[in-house]
């Protein structure tokens, strides 16, 4: 399984969250024009998702370049009476080519269930766009041993029939791990990530074999290179410290390969 993982192409995901005004765009200019100074091929994909204000003009800056633009959320509607709300197609329009669904923040804070993550999902393969898909137990599912039982739910419920490697991206982001320094150890993130490659290829045969499984909770400069050398981490999803594109920079330096 090594092996396999490690035949796929990483990707280092940024999740701005409800962080940045339009000067904070600098930041991402300096991601884009790291990556025109670096080498032909960075080794691996880089992508920003700030938040929507942000999401056009950022996709105008990195137009071109070797930075991608995602998005953080969506609705699973195409339009409608949905005050407030975003649809996949709106954020294709405006530049995005993925867009995160079923993060943590939204889960705990909205309530939102694995069916509606899984609406989510389909909704961005519908526009084109490829689907995060974020799972992830508290610290109370994994001091009670469940770990491995909660994630397992949460990816059958809330990924779509036929999703496609090119179209879906798995994230294991422990909610215990996010925001706050601390992370599991190498062992328990390679138990996760295992079981996830064995319920992606058991489901998806050999897309789920293809398919990213990026870890996502606390990642930063010290740990980046211990964490993407771990079996079946294709990637990371990077709060905080893709804020600052100097700390940014250097866990996708830690990801090239
Ligand atoms: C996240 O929210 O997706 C995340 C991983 O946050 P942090 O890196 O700040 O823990």
């Amino acid at each position: 399984m090594a092996e396999a993982a490690r035949s796929i192409r990483p990707l280092v995901a940024g999740n701005w969250k409800m962080n940045g005004l339009k000067a904070q765009l600098a930041e991402a200019m300096a991601v884009r024009d790291a990556l025109a100074a670096g080498p032909a091929d960075p080794g691996t994909d880089v992508m920003i998702c700030p938040p929507v204000t942000l999401l056009a003009a950022m996709a105008e800056l990195a137009a071109g370049s070797k930075l991608q633009v995602g998005a953080e959320d969506c609705h699973w509607e195409m339009s409608g009476a949905f005050t407030g709300d975003i649809s996949a197609e709106m954020l294709k329009d405006a530049g995005a080519r993925a867009v995160i669904v079923g993060h943590s923040e939204r889960r705990g804070g909205h309530g939102e269930r694995d069916c509606i993550v899984q609406r989510k999902a389909k909704a961005a393969h519908r526009a084109g766009l490829t689907a995060i898909v974020c799972v992830g137990e508290t610290l109370g599912e994994r001091r009670a041993g469940l770990a491995l039982e909660v994630v397992g739910r949460q990816l059958a419920g809330s990924l779509p029939d036929g999703a496609r490697a090119a179209d879906t991206i798995v994230a294991y982001e422990p909610v215990w791990a996010i925001g706050t320094g601390v992370t599991p150890t190498s062992g328990e993130v390679g138990e996760v990530h295992g079981a996830i490659r064995r319920a992606l290829s058991q489901r998806f045969g050999a897309e789920g074999e293809a398919m990213r499984i990026l870890y996502g909770g606390s990642v930063k400069p010290a740990n980046a290179a211990e964490i993407f050398a771990i079996n079946d981490v294709d990637g990371a999803l990077v709060g905080g410290a893709s804020l600052k594109a100097t700390d940014f920079l250097a866990i996708v330096a830690a990801y090239a390969h």
